[in-house]
């Protein structure tokens, strides 16, 4: 069983070698058809100015094929058409409530949403479809909104400013520390007020997120509601914000917005302003906008990717919050999106292709795979 799977897989390698050079179409290996001899590949998927290549590379004995095998599809089974969680957190605090959490709680999610096999990645990644996580792992965005205080804090010791231990940021970076397969990764949306609330030491929060990969994102300038502004309201509420934080640091790009109150532009006219606009002269573009709750979403590549109405999991114990989504993972894995572990090449099982959106994996490689034993 091991070595016709690993065949199968040289099969595969092959194929997505050729469409690489070519036109970059889908690229298709099943893995069942291992009664094939190797050189029986289709010719209908071999463009003809490449068949000096195949004829090269299937002449490979079977022992080289064992080289291949870094990646054993049967175990890892990637299906990276599966769900991603964008997670929603807003405050630390003393009490578990829809808008905060617990310190405890929170250091409970990470544990178990490690222990699962999920990694955290960061919005651009998400929004750039490449995932870096190790195979057989899940990517989850974690998010914050409203720029709160637990989120990011400064302890004035004897010994100079520390980062609170005790804040999400302090947190993350620990947990990272660690478990450095989980990754370390989280964006904070923002407005301009005052945010992480201690303003003499914003633009050195903004520096240390920058310097440690973290992100931030546009929660409007004075988290307005966007479903009672005009175009030029919208445009003014997102671009001001991006033109303010700018000013703190050119280098912390805003390319996603959370929407206030969850409520973007009243109709179907204004929602391009949720993802691009311009105010003073200072453009906006957001690749994504998120919506508040209540489930899990989907790739940028899935034919049910809206990138202005992308959902969110709100954190919490309650109906189709965290926990509840983590206990239906426990119940039906197979619904999450499972990592190659491989950033350029999108895994699919077979059945689940007619989810792949083809003209929104860019420069990724396709690769279908089918055990027999599914
Ligand atoms: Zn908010």
């Amino acid at each position: 069983m091991k070595k016709t799977l690993l065949r199968g897989w040289l099969l595969g390698l092959i194929v997505i070698a050729l469409a690489g050079c070519g036109n970059g179409g889908v690229v298709t290996a099943d893995l069942n058809d291992v009664t094939e001899p190797v050189d029986n590949v289709p010719v209908s998927e071999v463009p003809v100015e490449e068949a000096p290549v195949v004829e090269s590379t299937v002449t490979e004995e079977p022992e080289d094929v064992e080289v291949v095998s870094d990646l054993d599809y049967e175990q890892i089974r990637p299906d990276e058409s599966g769900e991603i969680m964008i997670v929603m957190y807003h405050n630390l605090s003393e009490k578990n409530t829809t808008y905060s959490r617990t310190i405890d709680s929170f250091k409970s999610d990470l544990q178990r949403l490690y222990d699962m096999g999920f990694s955290a990645v960061s919005m651009r990644d998400y929004s750039d479809g490449k995932f870096d996580v190790e195979a057989g792992r899940t990517p989850v965005v974690l998010t914050f909104d409203d720029g709160h205080r637990s989120n990011f804090n400064y302890l004035e010791t004897d010994d100079g400013l520390m980062i609170d231990p005790d804040c999400v940021v302090g947190i993350l970076d620990a947990f990272y520390e660690e478990n450095t397969s989980f990754g370390k990764a989280a964006v904070f949306y923002l407005n301009a007020g005052n945010p992480f609330g201690q303003p003499k030491y914003i633009e050195q929060k903004l520096l240390y997120l920058h310097e440690q990969g973290y992100e931030i994102g546009n929660h409007a300038y004075n988290h307005e509601n966007l479903s009672e502004l005009d175009a030029d309201g919208i445009q003014k509420a997102l671009g001001k914000n991006v033109q303010h934080f700018n000013k703190l640091n050119q280098d912390l790009v805003m390319e996603s917005l959370a929407l206030p109150y969850g409520k973007g532009p009243q109709n179907e006219a204004l929602k391009i302003y949720a993802l691009n606009g311009r105010y003073d002269g200072f453009e906006y573009n957001n690749r994504t906008v998120l919506r508040v709750g209540w489930k899990p979403y989907v790739p940028v590549y899935h034919m049910d990717f809206n990138e202005g109405g992308v959902h969110r999991v709100q954190s919490g114990d309650a109906d189709m919050q965290l926990t509840w989504w983590l206990d239906e993972y426990e119940k039906n894995p197979h619904r999450r999106f499972i990592s190659d572990g491989l950033e350029n090449r999108i895994s699919i099982p077979s059945e689940h292709l007619d989810r792949i959106n083809l003209d929104a994996i860019s420069d990724k490689e396709l690769f279908e795979y089918t055990l027999e034993d599914l």
